[in-house]
């Protein structure tokens, strides 16, 4: 049966340039805030992965696109809506120097909304760059909207339109819907549901494989000051993208922890167990591929304080991908990089801060020929061969988007 505490079944990212009002459309979506840590409400920007589950609803009585709702109960009919899905919001930053954060989430999103601010010119850098990062990446299911049209008259809104439409041809984002709508004043909300119903479809996972789990965030949920005998165990969020956990499974996480021995160090995969899990809002015994979800670990906090663990791959012990400390790529580069124009080849030496997964790491290269690269790590990763690495390398004061890489060995 279909309940209220369903299980979230889909990652949607909301992706886009800085105040376009991608955290206040998930807000209108989902009641939640996810800008809510201390630091980020200061700064005012989303700094790290923010999420919030929504439940997707439609009243039974109201005619298209009317009856998409998020409301429990039907305020024209007073009637009760029926269920749709569950889905999770991974709410990226857009702020230009936290592209990393961006490309992270991305490796588990199933789908995009690109939000755009009908107020400016598009397209905006960010707007640009997230759509590029979609692209690579190979996010297909996008759904834009256009925000803010409470600020705008109808010819400003229409040209908006326009300059969208042409931005977008050519690229993944070719044939996304266009939705119009003013987050904060809660209008068209119910056009955006319906556009996520039709265009991010839940994908089909295995859930009889190896549970495998990225981690995108890692806490310490203990107040300060508790007692030792008190604390619980140190918590990883992320999402499955194969198999099912269940409270009690043994869990082993890699690349693990570093650990120093006679002057070198090298990583240790971490074993430990599920105590908890909560997804949707709930604890629950047992869950499935899909949205966001936290397991409570039997690890101590202080390991997973602070998103210590973000990057890890976490599963059933003894099926993870391999702990690389080096590897080799195929390398695909972009044509030319926002602002900055052509894309020069990689050359021997160079650094580039590599997402692999949920795992951001910098590289050093020590081989490059046209097309392909060798790399050695700061800090390794866990990753299959024909895993995807976005490819950043260092412009000025920051890391752009140049590529995409296919690990090979
Ligand atoms: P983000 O950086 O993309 O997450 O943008 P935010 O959601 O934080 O929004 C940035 C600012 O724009 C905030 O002050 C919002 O209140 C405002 N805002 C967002 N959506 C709308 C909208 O539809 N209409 C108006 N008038 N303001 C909006
Ligand atoms: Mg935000």
């Amino acid at each position: 049966m279909v309940t209220e505490q369903t299980q979230p079944e889909v990652n949607i990212g909301l992706v886009g340039h800085v105040d376009h009002g991608k955290t206040t459309l998930v807000q209108a979506l989902s009641g939640d805030w996810t800008d809510q840590h201390s630091e980020e409400m200061k700064r005012g920007i989303s700094i790290r992965l923010g999420y919030a589950d929504a439940t997707l609803r439609r009243c039974p009585d109201c005619a298209e696109p009317e009856c998409y709702t998020v409301e429990e109960t039907c305020p024209e009919h007073d009637v009760d809506t029926e269920i749709l899905r569950t889905v999770s919001f991974v709410d990226a930053p857009g702020h230009e120097t936290l592209m990393a954060t961006m490309l992270s989430g991305a490796s588990i999103m199933d789908g995009a909304v690109l939000v755009v601010s009908a107020t400016e010119d598009v397209p905006q850098a960010q707007t640009e760059e997230h759509l590029m990062a979609l692209d690579i990446i190979g996010i297909e299911n996008i759904v834009i909207a256009q925000n803010k049209v409470d600020l705008v008259d109808d010819e400003r809104a229409r040209d908006n339109y326009e300059q969208i439409r042409e931005f977008v041809e050519g690229t993944v984002a070719e044939d996304a819907p266009v939705v119009p709508v003013s987050a904060q004043q809660g209008v068209n909300v119910d056009l955006v549901i319906q556009a996520l119903e039709d265009r991010i479809p839940t994908p089909e996972r295995d859930e009889s494989l190896p549970a495998k789990m990225y981690t995108a965030r890692s806490f310490d949920i203990n107040r300060p000051g508790t007692k030792a005998k008190d604390l619980l165990g140190g918590v990883v969020g992320g999402s499955l993208a194969q198999g099912t956990l269940e409270v009690d499974d043994e869990l082993e996480l890699r690349p693990g922890r570093e650990v120093e021995e006679g002057g070198s160090s090298e990583y240790h995969a971490i074993e430990t167990s599920v105590r908890s899990l909560q997804a949707g809002g709930r604890s629950q015994e047992t869950v499935g591929p899909g949205g966001l979800l936290g397991v409570g670990t039997g690890l101590d906090p202080s390991l997973t304080k602070g998103d210590a663990l973000a990057g890890q791959v976490a599963g059933e012990p003894g099926t993870l991908p391999p702990t690389r400390e080096a590897f080799e790529m195929e390398v695909e580069l972009l044509d030319r990089v926002v602002g900055e124009g052509e894309v020069e080849e990689i050359s021997t030496g160079e650094p580039l801060m590599l997402t692999v997964g949920t795992a951001t790491t910098v590289g050093a290269v020590t081989s490059a020929r046209s097309g392909e690269c060798e790399v050695n790590l700061k800090r390794p990763v866990c990753a299959d061969e024909g895993a995807k690495i976005a490819i950043n390398r260092r412009m000025g004061a920051r890391w752009r988007l140049i590529g995409v890489g296919t690990l090979t060995e």
